[in-house]
Parts: C-alpha cells; sequence; structure tokens
C-alpha cells in the first residue's frame, strides 16, 4: 500500500490522515470531498460531502437530496481539522474538480478525472502547482492522441447527413454525463436543427442548460411528431444494444470515445462508426501537466497507471502507481 503523509489509499479509498475526509471514497465515510458526480467518484452513504456548487444539481440528481451537501466556489479555501482544503477546476465535467491539500507546508493535488483540451460546456482545466499529485492515467499511452473536438463534430455532422440520405437513423452512443453536452455544444456551432436524446441524457442535458451552459435545441425521442427518419440520436451506450433502440429500426450506429482511437475497437464493440472524444487527457496532456504542476512525487491511478508511472520514473521522477477502484472511462 502507498503511503505518504497526506494521501493515503485505504480500503475504503483515498483518505487524507491528519484532515479524516476521504475523496471520492468508495466506501461511506463521515466525511467525504468529492471530485465529480460520474458513478465511480460519487457514490451513496456518506455523511457529509463537500464539493463544487456547479455540480449541485448533478450531484443531488445522483446521490439524493437526503444527502447533506457542503457547496463551495471553485478556488475558495475551506478548513477540514486542520487541512487547508480548496477545489480547481478539473476540465473534465461541468462542476468537475481537483482537490488541493494543504499541511504544515506541502501540498498535494488530487486530479480526479481531468482534460486539458477545450470544452465549452465546463471551466477550463487549471495547472495547480504542488509538491505531490495524485494523476489519473486513463489513457495513458503515447498512442491516445485526441484529434481536435471541432474536427470530431465534423465528421459526426458528415455521418448523420450520410445516414439521412440512405433514409436511415443515426444512433450516437455517448455518455450521458459529459461527453453528450461536449459534442453537443460542438455539433450546435455547424447545424443548429434539433438532435434527439434519450431521456437519461436529456435529463443532464437540462441541468447543464439550467446552469448556464449554451447547447443547441435537442428533443426527447418521446417528443418525435412521428416515426423518426433520418434523425441524430444520442443515448448512453448502454442502450444502444436495448429494447429501447428497436424503435430507430436500421439505424446506424455510434459511438464516441477515446477507446475509438484503437483500430478494432470500434468492429469489437459492433459499431458502424467509431468517433476519437475523451473528456480525459491525452498523453501529451498528462506528461504536460504532470511537469506544469512541478511535483517532486506523482502517484498514478486509473488505467494505464503502471505504464505511466513506469515512464516517469525512467524521466527521474518520483512515480508509482496507486491501485484505486476508479474505472476511467467507462464510468458515467
Ligand atoms: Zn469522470
Ligand atoms: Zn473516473
Amino acid at each position: 500500500m502507498s503511503v505518504s503523509v497526506l494521501v493515503k489509499l485505504t480500503p475504503r479509498g483515498l483518505q487524507c490522515p491528519p484532515g479524516d475526509f476521504y475523496i471520492d471514497p468508495w466506501e461511506p465515510v463521515d466525511c467525504a470531498v468529492l471530485t465529480h458526480a460520474h458513478s465511480d467518484h460519487a457514490r451513496t452513504g456518506s455523511r457529509v460531502y463537500h464539493a463544487v456548487r456547479d455540480s449541485q444539481p448533478i450531484l443531488e440528481h445522483r446521490l439524493g437530496d437526503e444527502a447533506h451537501f457542503i457547496w463551495h466556489e471553485y478556488g475558495e479555501r475551506f478548513a477540514l481539522g486542520p487541512v487547508t482544503v480548496s477545489l480547481h477546476p478539473a476540465g473534465h465535467i461541468l462542476g468537475s474538480a481537483q482537490v488541493r491539500i494543504e499541511y504544515e507546508g506541502t501540498v498535494w493535488v488530487v486530479t480526479g478525472d481531468y482534460k486539458t483540451q477545450p470544452d465549452p460546456t465546463c471551466r477550463p482545466f487549471e495547472v495547480v502547482p504542488c509538491d505531490g499529485l495524485v494523476t489519473e492515467a486513463t489513457f495513458g499511452l503515447p498512442i491516445y492522441d485526441w484529434p481536435d473536438t471541432d474536427e470530431v463534430a465534423a465528421e459526426v455532422y458528415a455521418w448523420w447527413q450520410k445516414n439521412r440520405a440512405l433514409g436511415r437513423n443515426s444512433l450516437l452512443g455517448c455518455y450521458a454525463l459529459g461527453k453528450a453536452q461536449r459534442l453537443l455544444a460542438a455539433l450546435g456551432k455547424i447545424s443548429d436543427e434539433p438532435i434527439y436524446t434519450h431521456t437519461a441524457t436529456e435529463n443532464i442535458v437540462q441541468m447543464y442548460r439550467d446552469l448556464g451552459v449554451t447547447l443547441p435545441p435537442t428533443l426527447r425521442v418521446q417528443e418525435a411528431p412521428k416515426k423518426l427518419s433520418g434523425a441524430l440520436i444520442l443515448a448512453p451506450p448502454s442502450s444502444l444494444g436495448s429494447p429501447w433502440a428497436r424503435r430507430f429500426g436500421d439505424a446506424a450506429t455510434g459511438f464516441a470515445s477515446g477507446w475509438m482511437q484503437i483500430r478494432g475497437n470500434r468492429r469489437r464493440r459492433g459499431y458502424d462508426k467509431g468517433f476519437v472524444l475523451s473528456d480525459h487527457a491525452d498523453w501529451k496532456g498528462l506528461l504536460s501537466t504532470i511537469e506544469n504542476t512541478r511535483a517532486r512525487k506523482v502517484l498514478v491511478t486509473h488505467g494505464y497507471s503502471e505504464e505511466l508511472a513506469r515512464y516517469l520514473a525512467g524521466q527521474g521522477l518520483d512515480a508509482e502507481p496507486l491501485a484505486t477502484h476508479f474505472q476511467g472511462e467507462g464510468d458515467a
């Protein structure tokens, strides 16, 4: 078990021992600090949750409004025991945060999930200088190198129009929280035609709008005037193979994910088309972030943690993997 002074891995999750709190605990605890609302990070049963105010409607929706939340602004400092804590934009989804922990002059940062690519639906990632860094590594291999988001949106649009010309619907799997809204924002720059949504996706779309994020017009599939033809439908990936999807007839299916960078993943998963779009940092984003924080000690979680830690150690950094329960991009 990896141990440092300020961040320690325990059976309940990542703990800050001097402050007696946990970050994204996977078991109920007295005091939790949450990085964001994806289900592998925000779990029910804890007594008190500290989180960023921008995530309020989404976290209340996901954890239930009987949960006891304490909301904070980005950058606001608050005390948990003798530890000073603050939450900083992670650029991952709306309301996502990195956790900065300061105790007796030493600073650690836990990134949660993050990305460095621009995303108009959330606050941009902020580099937080620190002595020790816990970074994710969902896509911690050099092959992961994200294309520009507007190019990906143009590909989605072209695919939709091609399918429409053939009289087919286009059913695109993308996570309901974060990915769908980001894709909508990028598609909205190309077209203002309504895009159809699965209810799980539309609920979150409405929350983003209520929080001030501008998104193009969307309609729940149930609100369709008649049988859909030539429509683009955004839906959670899990719904694509379900009875729900049968109403769209012989629809073309696509998947928007960082995993689509690997040839073969699309075919193995049975999609007609893959689009490379991720809400996590790619290899260059991970390396530049780690360098820019100037951390002397780096603990790596999620995904390719062993590979990234080994690479960093080879570069002379004090780095090691940390075996957490976070799932990476399967979350949402
Ligand atoms: Zn996440
Ligand atoms: Zn995650």
